[in-house]
């Protein structure tokens, strides 16, 4: 099939886990809807034959929000990266988990900003180097998951292109939860974090990840401290990998909606 993706992306493999996920689930076609930002990932909104939606730049959860609030009855996916979910957009992805919206949100996290060029993205590596970070980058970068379980989010995981079964798995449960369910996926950017930072090919990139990961399930664990030595090629921090958060508490719509139940029976009640 024609796309836009450079050789050795990573973003059809997480397509794939997608799809993969929705077939086990046997989610039916008319019920489910993409709602997508901008960027590389963003753009796979375009080859799913689903309901999509492609959103202003870092906007997704918000038009996700609304759709869902319209139709609790889809099952609503957002597709964001890395800048457009967490610098763009962050205020909007923050307040979705807080509010607990009913969305499953896949973050797609290649530390760069990869359609516009390479520039610096909240979660690139310290010491990376990016067309916005030509000395090497000197700001820590955002742990995704910490921080959308920080914001509310009830079920947050994280997983690799490298590992697509275990994505799948991770996605599927994502999809079965109720609530707002997030899950970060690393996945590579050969053509400019790869390339601007020696990391090899594209294949290279993603067996680095499966080494700088650590497997747990369903809890935090304390955060490893990461120390980047002058002249040694960085390195992605080591971080978690499966389910980090999974707990339950009411939804957004079905409390808004018990909200205006109460509201229009009380207007009945004090009706003359
Ligand atoms: S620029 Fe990077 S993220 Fe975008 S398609 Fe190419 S390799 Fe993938």
């Amino acid at each position: 099939m024609p796309h836009i993706l450079c050789p050795g992306c990573g973003h059809g493999i997480v397509a794939g886990a997608l799809l993969r996920a929705i077939c086990r689930l046997g989610l039916d076609q008319d019920t489910v809807a993409v709602v997508a930002g901008i960027g590389c990932s963003s753009r796979l909104a375009g080859y799913l034959d689903f309901c999509t939606l492609h959103a202003t730049h870092g906007r997704a959860p918000a038009f996700a929000t609304g759709l869902k609030l319209a139709r609790p009855d889809l099952h609503v996916i957002v597709i964001t990266g890395d800048g457009d979910g967490l610098a763009i957009g962050g205020n909007h992805l923050i307040h979705a988990a807080r509010r607990n919206v009913d969305l499953t949100c896949l973050l797609f996290n290649n530390e760069i900003y990869g359609m516009t060029g390479g520039q610096l993205a909240p979660t690139t590596r310290e010491g990376g180097v990016a067309t916005t970070a030509p000395y090497g980058n000197v700001e820590p970068p955002f742990d995704a998951c910490r921080l959308l379980a920080a914001a509310g989010a009830t079920f947050v995981a994280r997983g690799l292109a490298a590992q697509p079964l275990v994505l799948e798995e991770l996605i599927a449960r994502a999809l079965a939860h109720r609530g707002f369910a997030f899950v970060e996926v690393l996945t590579d950017c050969p053509e400019f974090h790869g390339r601007y930072n020696r990391l090899g090919s594209g294949a290279a990139m993603l067996l680095g990840q499966i080494r700088a990961t650590a497997a747990v399930e369903a809890h935090l664990a304390p955060l490893a401290s990461t120390v980047v030595h002058p002249g040694l090629p960085p390195v992605r921090p080591p971080v978690e990998t499966g389910v980090l958060v999974e707990t339950t508490r009411p939804e957004f719509g079905d409390r808004l909606r018990a909200a205006a139940a109460r509201w229009a029976d009380a207007r009945e009640d004090h009706a003359p």
